[in-house]
């Protein structure tokens, strides 16, 4: 089963995706819309959840899922 969020982020994922021209923001590697793969296309958040307290300030980007653990390690990495 499919929750609704999961959809409409799925949807941006698509949007991201074609406005990149398929490549990832990060590595420029080809990506994908199936899941379950190195490059499978997600949304990436440019401003670390951390920096939520910045309004105003919110930028997404489709990346591969191997640059969106990267960032999301490194983010971690800074505020501990
Ligand atoms: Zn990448």
């Amino acid at each position: 089963m499919v929750s609704r969020g999961k959809i409409k982020r799925k949807a941006r994922v698509i949007d991201y995706y074609y406005k990149q021209g398929g490549k990832c923001a990060y590595c420029k590697i080809g990506m994908t819309l199936s899941l379950g793969f190195q490059n499978t296309a997600t949304i990436d958040h440019i401003i670390p959840k951390a920096h939520k307290r910045i309004k105003g300030v919110f930028n997404e980007v489709a990346a591969c899922q191997k640059c969106n653990n990267i960032t999301e390690l490194y983010a971690l990495g800074l505020y501990r």
